[in-house]
């Protein structure tokens, strides 16, 4: 049992008034600082390479859409927002996406596509805005998700500069002996030059 002692009360609190007053000029030098509320959507959000938005597709710089319709971000996606048919194609990829849907009512901007595609082909932009008159308008088909990767430069780049941290970082002791070569640490050359790298 913990037995919980009740602070003693100092003579300005068991007077009560005074700390009424101080409370009040706390409230009254407030009323006068600097208003840090920002005037939304008049003053818009400041977006940075970090700021998670909707996910988009990358329209490569030839035309195409990166994405190969493997369906891991569908798999990965915990909302379920993401619905993808695939298709054959005459190029050299063979896959792409027929269909490619995400609901953004269902998606909550978690950012596990873009983790899991292996591909670079989802990533999530910097649109956060979203209004419209039904529920059928916020699914987005394909052409509607598609964005040229020149758009989504900044945010592909701080992606793959996180991958490279990742890459290069000292595996855990507990992957030792799992996967990297007899006797060697984790942080010796022999695992280090085992480890995936980035291309
Ligand atoms: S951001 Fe998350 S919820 Fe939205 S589509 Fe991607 S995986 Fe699904
Ligand atoms: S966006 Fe990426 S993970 Fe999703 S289906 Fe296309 S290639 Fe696969």
């Amino acid at each position: 049992m913990v037995i919980v002692k009740r602070k003693e009360l100092s003579l300005s609190e068991r007077l009560y008034v005074p700390e009424i007053v101080r409370g009040l000029s706390i409230t009254f030098r407030k009323m006068f600082e600097k208003k840090i509320t920002r005037q939304y959507p008049e003053e818009p959000l400041v977006k940075t390479e970090v700021t998670r938005g909707q996910p988009r597709l990358v329209v490569k710089d030839d035309g195409a859409i990166a994405c190969v319709s493997c369906g891991l971000c569908e798999a990965a996606c915990p909302a379920y927002a993401i619905t993808i048919d695939g298709g054959e194609t005459d190029r050299p990829i063979e896959r792409e996406p027929k269909r490619f849907d995400i609901d953004m009512l269902r998606c909550i901007l978690c950012g596990f596509c873009e983790e899991a595609c292996p591909k670079d082909a989802i990533f999530m932009s910097d649109e956060l805005e979203l209004a419209d008159y039904s529920r059928q308008a916020l699914v987005y088909d394909i052409e509607k998700l598609k964005r040229p990767a020149a758009a989504m430069r900044r945010r592909i780049e701080y992606v793959n500069r996180i991958n490279d941290r990742w890459r290069d970082a000292p595996r855990p002791p507990m992957l030792v002996g799992r996967d990297a070569p007899h006797g060697a640490h984790a942080h010796s050359p022999a695992a280090a030059a085992q480890r995936p790298h980035a291309s």
